[in-house]
């Protein structure tokens, strides 16, 4: 590419908002190259990359105001949870390992809170990010495998360094919803980590995924390295109501 043209690219990129364009312009140029990649694919890469940068700055935008750290999360609460446990994760050593992590308990435990606090530290360390639902996560792939997008959405799921994944088990997926999930977890094996939240234990993982031997590989690939955390205690967001209906059953 001659640097005249380059240069142009970079000011049109930057006034059309479009910095990570202006930035990675040459490493795009490069990969294409590399790849031989048709002239759609090339856009497809670029565009794609640029909202998942503008997504993963709202994530950390999103994360800065809702502000769940560790230090609002109260153990005692939590008997049964050791905090060693928590505290080892907070120093992001699986990141660094590219291993993963799995909070496992019934509602209102703080499973959601504590890996938030979890990728907000990891964030702030420097790493990227991106927070989703199963179900959203298994619901974009759909729709991009549906427009022959499959390959550049899994980027978004494959590209963080820090995968959280929410809310596993709430609905039970078919298969071929379970096999975008396989594909995801296989593909950032070893690769990234994925922070992993359930209220059902693994061995109730072959009704959620709809397919034992699915579960079964998903599992191999997700628990080879990872820190499994159980949170079996009482519920955080029934304490309030429960004091409240003990003092008016007192005063009655
Ligand atoms: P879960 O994801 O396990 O259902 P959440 O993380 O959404 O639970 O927690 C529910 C609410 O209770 C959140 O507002 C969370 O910040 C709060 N919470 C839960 N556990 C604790 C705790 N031990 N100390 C302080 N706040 C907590
Ligand atoms: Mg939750």
């Amino acid at each position: 590419m001659s640097q005249l043209v380059s240069a142009r690219i970079r000011t049109m990129a930057a006034k059309l908002g479009l910095p990570h364009v202006a930035e990675s312009l040459n490493q795009y140029a490069q990969r294409a190259d590399e790849a031989k990649m048709g002239y759609l694919d090339f856009l497809d890469l670029v565009l794609a990359e640029e909202l998942a940068v503008r997504d993963d700055r709202r994530f950390r935008q999103n994360l800065r105001l809702s502000h769940k750290t560790l230090d609002d999360y109260d153990f005692s609460f939590q008997p049964e949870l050791d905090p060693r446990k928590i505290k080892d994760l907070a120093t992001l050593s699986f990141v660094e390992a590219k291993a993963n992590a799995a909070l496992l308990g019934p509602p209102g435990v703080g499973k959601t809170h504590l890996a938030v606090a979890l990728a907000v530290a990891a964030c702030r360390a420097g790493f990227s990010i991106y927070f989703t639902s199963l179900d959203d996560m298994v619901r974009h792939l759909k729709a991009a495998e549906a427009a022959g997008r499959l390959t550049s959405k899994l980027r978004t799921y494959l590209r963080p360094a820090v995968l959280v994944v929410d809310e596993v088990g709430y609905q039970p997926l078919e298969r071929a919803e379970a096999n975008l999930v396989f594909q995801v977890i296989s593909k950032r094996y070893e690769k990234g980590s994925i922070i992993l939240i359930s209220n059902k234990t693994f061995s109730e993982w072959g009704q959620v995924f709809g397919d034992e031997v699915l579960a079964t590989a998903i599992l191999d690939r997700l628990l080879h390295h990872c820190d499994v955390i159980s949170i079996n205690g009482p519920s955080y967001r029934l304490k309030n109501r429960l004091a409240a209906i003990e003092r008016d059953s007192e005063a009655a």
